[in-house]
């Protein structure tokens, strides 16, 4: 008899799961539940594209047609209520059911919820689907000066996108600068001095507390209770892995769901991958773990054995016509060290983190050759063997490591 898969989500690991089963196997029987409308998307591009054309067409993944010429059974819009491992079913918002014999979780994440004393709730968005982006997109034409909270890669995108459409933009960092995880203090300060020059103001350690106004937004107060004129309010303030359908069952979970090296939760035919899992401690957040998670999810699912390598982190930042590239650990702690170069005033930075003779992280400001250089350098683990490391300038770091062959870990 075939196998049944279930796919809870329709996201970037679910599409991956999908092909991988199906390169391996043509017969088993594929379901995918998706909540959104929409056919799987390139959820990534919402805050780089959000003043584009938004019509799903221009942003999906697969054509449509590969799904029916694949053989998967899409639902859309259908949204998976619980799951029941012991009868192997997952039941609907709906009131349907579906049986299952693998059942894979890869329902992502959502936006942490922004924490506000009291106040006013229109006009205060978060982007994480098509759907919130339509909806941005239909009240900003009618905003001029909008506030986003969180300076992150998605805010700092957002504020791009919407500073380029001739917006009055803010941003606000509860941390000490932009990019609290990714950038140093250097790396940070030329990101926040360039968004100034386009006309953004950006405020560090500051946490907005809440948002005011009748009948819509008309500014917000700050924790030292300063306060920012605004009319909308955009936040990304961080994710939390989607479990509200595991409620009741014995699905290990902390963070996220808890997964091994195969993508496998501790019962046996339930895997996860991506947003939704937590690997060695670790939940993804970014769209490359995704897919490589998906990937050997449904390798495993379909009896070939795939292991999931833990990737390095990277973000990319291209932004107020600026590249910011940051990759590892660049935390400046214990027994790492770095080597440091700076062209002032010239947006020009580059910090290479090395820890136990091997480069671990790194942060690079406008010169993307650099960064490819370096992402290989980190993926590989190379290990340098360098006595004068101390001395070394990062030009001549770069250029001894571009002699250096690859070695495999
Ligand atoms: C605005 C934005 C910008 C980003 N930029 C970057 C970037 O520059 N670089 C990067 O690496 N990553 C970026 N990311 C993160 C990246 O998009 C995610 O890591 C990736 O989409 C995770 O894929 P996933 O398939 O695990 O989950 P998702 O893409 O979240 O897909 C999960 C799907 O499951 C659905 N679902 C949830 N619950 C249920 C349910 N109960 N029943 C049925 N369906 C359900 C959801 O509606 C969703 O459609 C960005 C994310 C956002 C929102």
């Amino acid at each position: 008899m075939r196998k049944k898969v279930i796919i809870v989500g329709a996201g970037v690991a679910a599409v991956h799961a999908v092909k991988a089963i199906r390169e391996h196997d043509p017969d088993m029987e594929i379901t995918v539940y998706g909540e959104e409308p929409f056919y799987p998307y390139y959820r990534l591009k919402l805050s780089k594209n959000l003043m584009t054309d938004l019509a799903e067409e221009k942003w999906l993944i697969l054509k449509k047609e590969w799904y029916e010429a694949h053989r998967v059974n899409i639902f859309l819009g259908r949204k998976v209520a619980g799951i029941d491992p012991e009868r192997q079913t997952v039941r609907l918002v709906d009131g349907s059911s579906d049986t299952y014999d693998v059942l894979l979780l890869a329902n992502g994440a959502s936006n942490r919820p922004l924490q506000l004393k009291t106040g006013c709730t229109a006009d205060v968005y978060t982007l994480r689907t098509l759907a919130d982006a339509r909806r941005i997109r239909e009240r900003v034409s009618e905003k001029s000066r909008i506030l986003n909270i969180g300076g992150g890669v998605q805010g700092i995108e957002t504020a791009w996108a919407l500073c380029s459409h001739q917006k009055k933009v803010t941003v606000v960092e509860i941390g000490p600068r932009l990019f609290p995880n990714q950038l140093d203090d250097t790396a940070s300060a030329i990101l926040k001095k360039r968004m100034e020059a386009f006309g953004v103001q950006v405020l560090t350690g500051t946490q907005v507390t809440e948002v005011y106004g009748e009948r819509g937004c008309e500014g917000a107060v700050t924790g030292s209770g300063k306060r920012i004129d605004c009319d909308m309010v955009i936040y990304a303030t961080g994710i939390r892995p989607n479990l509200d359908i595991l409620e009741e069952t014995s699905v290990k979970r902390e963070r996220g769901v808890l997964v091994d090296e195969r993508m496998q939760t501790n019962i046996p035919n339930i895997y996860a991958a991506g947003d939704v899992a937590e690997y060695t401690g670790q939940t993804g957040g970014l769209w490359g773990i995704a897919m490589t998670q998906g990937k050997v999810a449904g390798s495993n699912m379909s009896g070939y054995l795939a292991v999931y390598r833990p990737q390095v982190p990277v973000t990319v930042l291209n932004a107020f016509q600026l590249t910011v590239f940051s990759m590892g650990s660049v935390a400046e702690e214990g027994d790492t060290w770095s080597v440091v170069e700076e062209e002032s005033g010239q947006n020009r930075y580059t910090r290479i983190f090395i820890r136990q003779n091997r480069i671990v992280g790194a942060i690079v400001i406008g010169d993307l050759t650099r960064s490819n250089l370096l992402k290989r350098m980190i993926e590989n683990g190379m290990e340098l063997d360098m006595a004068d490391l101390a001395e070394i300038s990062v030009g001549r770091l770069l250029e001894r490591l571009q002699r250096v062959p690859v070695l495999q870990r």
